[in-house]
């Protein structure tokens, strides 16, 4: 598995290299999904329970994390490629560094491209990546107000992932107060709440990507008449 430190600062604008990335995934008929949320809300744990159950999709994973490759590692370990970006201080990922990250993956037949960005509510939401797709991972052992207090993460998900359900019964939190929080936030985001412990919720969210995947994948294929993709 490839590990790349970033030392020196991106010179080209984010959002030239973002358009370049989203080109790319568009010629691909790859799915980008940028995975955001604080640290430990979940988000390597939630692409090994989804690399289970989206059997028909290839995923590769870019994971982003100021020092070591053990999420990468994991991604790994779960059959799924991956390349770790090492941020040295940087607290998010920005176009610049996935561009890096793609030329060290082989991307023929994957399906869905995972970014992992740094843990973190804030700057992340910031950066264009290319990607298709937002998706933030908050988590019951945060409490029940992290859409209220960083909206500007919620309000441009696409996708909001409420992450260890199983820890609901032993914690005080008010999932109306969430829901309602989100929704003024961020009217158009689908809410998914999952458990990765005991499984529950992420078959719902697989087939979503699945089926948000098929949708790019069939865009591709019209484009060139005649020409039939096999999988
Ligand atoms: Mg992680
Ligand atoms: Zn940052």
């Amino acid at each position: 598995m490839a590990e790349i430190r970033i030392a020196k600062k991106l010179t080209q604008a984010n959002d030239e290299v973002a358009k370049e990335n989203r080109r790319k995934f568009g010629e691909l008929g790859i799915l980008a999904v940028n995975i955001m949320g604080s640290p430990g809300s979940g988000k390597t744990s939630m692409l090994e329970a989804l690399a289970g159950r989206m059997q028909g999709t290839a995923i590769a994973v870019i994971e982003g994390d100021l020092e070591t490759d053990r999420d990468a590692r994991r991604i790994e370990k779960a059959g799924m490629k991956a390349v770790q970006i090492t941020t040295g201080r940087a607290c998010h990922l920005d176009a610049g560094m996935v561009r890096q990250g793609l030329e060290a993956l082989d991307l023929r037949g994957i399906g869905l491209l995972a970014v992992e960005n740094v843990g973190n509510l804030v700057c992340p939401a910031g950066y264009d990546l290319g990607e298709d797709m937002r998706i933030v991972v908050s988590s019951i052992a945060e409490g029940d107000d992290k859409a209220a207090k960083y909206p500007p993460m919620f309000a441009r998900a696409d996708i909001i992932v409420l992450n260890k359900m199983d820890l609901l019964p032993l914690v005080d939190f008010d999932m109306d107060g969430f829901a309602a929080d989100a929704r003024a936030v961020n009217p158009g985001a689908e809410l998914f709440r999952i458990s990765c412990k005991t499984g529950e919720g992420v078959s719902a969210l697989a087939e979503r990507l699945a089926c948000a995947r098929g949708g790019k994948a069939g865009k591709t294929v019209s484009a060139k008449p005649g020409a039939k993709r096999r999988r």
